[in-house]
C-alpha cells in the first residue's frame, strides 16, 4: 500500500538526463511548479565522456551554445569508411559540436535548479499512478506517491512509466533490432600518425566506420594528444561487445596509451518515435525513442523535444486543460519538426541492417547511397528520393540486381511512411489516430519481415 501522499506539483518529470534538466528548465522559467525525480545520486548523474551534440539544437531549445571548457573540439568534418575499410566519402559539413558532455549536462541541471526547478535524488520511481484514462501521479519504490497535473517520462532507455501503460503504442517494448550497445573511451596518444586500414587519421576530421556489425565504429581526436575510440553493434546482429572492439583497437595500436582517461557505455534505443502523449502524460527524449537511428545520437533530439512539449505543457498547465487533445500539438509540432524524417530514415537503417558488409560497402563505394544521403541521414533529414535518382542507382549497381530491387524497395517504403507521417492527423480523435498509427505498423512491418535472402549477389 503506498505511504503517504506528497504536495502536488503542476508537473512532475521522471529522470533528470538531457531531456529532464532541459525541460524542467523551461517550465520553471514559465513558473511552472515542477519537481524532477531521477534515481541515481547527483554525484553519479554524469556521463564521463565527450559527445557530439547538433548544433542547430541549441538555437532550437533556447540553451546557450557550449563554450569555454564545455567544447572539446571545433569539428566540421566527418569522413565515412566503408564496413570493408576500402572507401572513405567525405561529407560536406558536420553540424555538430563535440562538447564535455559531463560540463554540459552540470551545465543544464544548474541552470533548471536556479530557474527554480526542484531535483529530488535517489529515489527511483517504479510505476504511474492512474485514475481512469489520466496519469496523476508517480510511485517511489519506497511506496511514495507524487501527484501532479502533468506527469513527464524523460526516465531514457527504461521508458518506466510509458512501459507501464497498456495504450496505444506507449508501452512498446523494443525489437532486438531496435537496439544498439554503444561503448566509448578517450586515451592519450603520444602521436599524430594513426592508419585505419589503409586510411591515415587526420586530427581535424572525425571518422566513422558505418554499418560494422549493424553499427558503427568512430576515431575522433579531441586534441592533439587525445583520442576518442568508439564503437556501437545491433544487438540483433551481434553478441560482440562494443567494449571488446574499442579495447581490440587500444592494444592493437603502440602509440595509444591504454590508460582510459574517461569512458563508458550503454543500451541505445534506436527507432522511430512512438505516441507522444496521453491523458496528463508526455514522454521525451529518449524515453520518446527520438534518437536519430542512423548514429544513435539522441542529444539533439530530447533538446528539440523538450522546448517544444514545454511551451505546449505551459499553455495547457495554465488554461487547466492537459488531456490528450490539449497536449496533441507536441506530437503534431515534433513530428513536424523532426519525427517524420526521423521515421524515414529509420526505414533505411532498418533496411540497410539487413544487408550483409560486402553489400553495404558495395552500396557506398558505387555511389548507391551518396555523400548527401549520408549528411542527410547523419542530421535527421530526409529528402524524397525521385524517380530519376531510382533509375541512375538501378544503373549504378546492375551487377547487384536483388540488392538494387532491395533498395528500391527501401527508398519507396521510406517516401511512403514521409508521407504518412505528413498526414498525422492535427487534431487527436481515437478513430483517425489508431487509424494512422496502424498503417504506420503496417509500413514498418513491411521492411521488418523483409527476408535476408531478398538480399545478394545474382
Ligand atoms: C556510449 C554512448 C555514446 C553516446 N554518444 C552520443 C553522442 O555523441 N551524441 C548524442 O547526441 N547522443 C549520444 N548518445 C545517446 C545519448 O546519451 C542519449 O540520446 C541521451 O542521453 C538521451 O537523453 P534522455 O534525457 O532522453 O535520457 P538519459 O540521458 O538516459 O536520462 C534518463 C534519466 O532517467 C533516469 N531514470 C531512469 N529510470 C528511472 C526511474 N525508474 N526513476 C527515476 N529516474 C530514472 C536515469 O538515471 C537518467 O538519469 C550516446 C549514448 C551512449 C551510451
Amino acid at each position: 500500500m503506498p505511504k503517504k501522499k506528497e504536495k502536488d506539483y503542476d508537473v512532475i518529470i521522471v529522470g533528470a538526463g538531457i531531456a529532464g534538466c532541459v525541460l524542467g528548465f523551461h517550465l520553471a522559467n514559465a513558473r511552472i511548479k515542477v519537481k524532477v525525480i531521477e534515481k541515481k545520486s547527483e554525484d553519479n548523474l554524469f556521463e564521463d565522456w565527450c559527445d557530439s551534440i547538433e548544433k542547430k539544437a541549441f538555437a532550437f531549445a533556447g540553451i546557450q551554445a557550449p563554450k569555454g571548457d564545455e567544447i572539446r573540439e571545433e569539428r566540421d568534418h566527418l569522413a565515412i569508411l566503408t564496413p570493408d575499410l576500402q572507401t572513405t566519402i567525405h561529407l560536406g559539413y558536420y553540424d555538430y559540436w563535440i562538447v564535455d558532455r559531463k560540463l554540459f549536462h552540470q551545465r543544464l541541471l544548474s541552470d533548471a535548479e536556479k530557474a527554480g526547478c526542484e531535483f529530488l535524488f535517489e529515489t527511483e520511481i517504479v510505476e504511474p499512478m492512474g485514475k481512469g484514462m489520466w496519469v496523476i501521479g508517480v510511485k517511489t519504490k519506497e511506496g511514495i506517491i507524487h501527484n501532479a497535473r502533468m506527469i513527464v517520462d524523460c526516465s531514457g532507455k527504461e521508458r518506466i512509466l510509458g512501459m507501464n501503460i497498456e495504450i496505444l503504442d506507449l508501452n512498446l517494448k523494443p525489437n532486438k533490432s531496435d537496439i544498439i550497445n554503444a561503448y566509448r573511451e578517450i586515451h592519450k596518444i603520444n602521436s599524430k600518425e594513426l592508419n585505419w586500414g589503409e586510411h591515415e587519421i587526420k586530427q581535424n576530421t572525425l571518422y566513422y566506420r558505418h554499418g560494422y556489425y549493424g553499427g558503427y565504429n568512430w576515431l575522433n581526436f579531441l586534441k592533439e594528444d587525445e583520442i576518442d575510440i568508439g564503437a556501437c553493434v545491433g544487438k540483433s546482429i551481434t553478441n560482440k561487445s562494443p567494449k571488446g572492439m574499442v579495447n581490440d583497437f587500444v592494444n592493437s595500436n603502440a602509440i595509444i596509451d591504454n590508460k582510459k582517461l574517461r569512458g563508458g557505455g550503454d543500451r541505445i534505443i534506436i527507432r522511430r518515435p512512438i505516441t507522444l502523449v496521453w491523458y496528463g502524460f508526455m514522454l521525451v527524449g529518449q524515453a520518446a525513442c527520438q534518437t536519430i537511428s542512423t548514429n544513435g545520437c539522441g542529444i539533439g533530439s530530447a533538446m528539440i523535444a523538450s522546448k517544444i512539449a514545454a511551451e505546449v505543457i505551459v499553455a495547457a498547465v495554465k488554461r487547466k486543460e492537459v488531456s490528450i487533445d490539449s497536449l496533441w500539438e507536441y506530437q503534431v509540432r515534433f513530428t513536424k519538426e523532426r519525427g517524420r524524417d526521423l521515421a524515414a530514415n529509420d526505414i533505411l537503417r532498418l533496411g540497410l541492417q539487413k544487408l550483409n558488409e560486402d553489400d553495404t560497402s558495395f552500396l557506398m563505394r558505387k555511389k548507391i547511397v551518396t555523400r548527401i544521403d549520408l549528411e542527410n541521414m547523419i542530421h535527421a533529414k530526409f529528402r524524397k528520393i525521385t524517380l530519376l535518382r531510382t533509375i541512375i542507382t538501378a544503373f549504378k549497381g546492375i551487377k547487384r540486381i536483388k540488392l538494387m530491387l532491395f533498395v528500391r524497395k527501401l527508398t519507396t517504403q521510406a517516401n511512403k511512411i514521409f508521407k504518412h507521417y505528413k498526414n498525422l492527423p492535427k487534431e487527436y480523435n481515437t478513430r483517425r489516430y489508431h487509424e494512422w498509427l496502424l498503417r504506420s505498423m503496417q509500413l514498418f512491418k513491411e521492411i521488418e519481415d523483409l527476408e535476408p535472402d531478398f538480399v545478394g549477389n545474382i
